[in-house]
């Protein structure tokens, strides 16, 4: 099977409609995500909508909970906490259902797991960076490979039979039997690795490859609908630089 996987669309449905494109191309049989379809961005409900339209299976991310206030949002920024309020003011009731219909951590059969930060600690939406959280979310990996987002940059984590850990940043991956792998496959929708280009990743488990992929989408439509929606300005500029 190949696997389109995704994550952190943060509402940006002009990123969103170009990596949907990308993958079609790509001829995925599926696609998932490892969380935070809404927050930042100005179109949450069309986002909603597209993944549903796709019937991606999602984690819940940080902001897909804050956003129907099952997180509290002490420890967001000024910018994120007013993007949560705005959102939770035009989200749609069935999209607070749905939201709310997500779990934490989603398997997919055998092959691998979906979840928005750590294993460890899943609901506190930590970040899967330092040592120590990639060591104890490794040793709560049941499947091969993980798919981790949050951070927002792509990033590969690999642990050794001999209970080695290290980390790469190549856009292919070769999986390697008897190790396993978190693999953070970057923002569709908010890309923080200093390239403005949506970020996505196709997994195809039968060659063990997952291969980070970019793709150009329309940013000045989605700067223009942030500065229209009120929402603060900064977050229009970041998509320009991808920062
Ligand atoms: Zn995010």
């Amino acid at each position: 099977m190949r696997y389109g996987i995704i994550s952190d669309v943060h509402a940006n449905l002009e990123a969103l409609t170009a990596v949907a494109e990308a993958l079609a191309r790509s001829e995925v049989d599926r696609i998932v995500c490892a969380g935070d379809i809404v927050g930042y961005g100005a179109d949450p409900c069309g986002c909603i909508d597209r993944m549903r339209s796709l019937g991606v299976l999602t984690a819940a991310g940080n902001h897909d909970r804050a956003c129907i206030g099952r997180l509290e949002t002490a420890y967001f920024n000024d910018a994120a906490r007013a993007a949560v309020e705005w959102t939770s003011r035009v989200l749609r009731e069935e999209d607070g259902r749905y939201l709310a219909s997500l779990n934490l951590v989603e398997n997919v059969g055998e092959k691998f797991t979906l979840v928005h930060g750590t294993l460890s600690s899943p609901e506190e939406f930590d970040y899967l960076l330092d040592y120590f959280a990639v060591a104890s979310s490794f040793s709560l990996l049941t499947r091969p490979v993980g798919f981790v987002g949050h951070s927002h940059v792509p990033i590969a984590f690999y642990l050794r039979p001999d209970g080695n850990i290290a980390y790469f940043h190549k856009p292919k991956i070769i999986l390697e039997k008897g190790n396993k792998y978190f693999v953070n496959v970057g923002s569709v929708g908010q890309p923080r690795d200093g390239d403005r280009r949506a970020a996505y990743a196709v997994y195809d488990d039968e060659a063990g490859v997952v291969e980070i992929k970019r793709v150009e989408y329309d940013v000045a439509g989605a700067q223009e609908k942030i500065i229209r929606a009120g929402l603060p300005e900064f977050l229009a500029q970041r998509l320009a630089v991808g920062g």
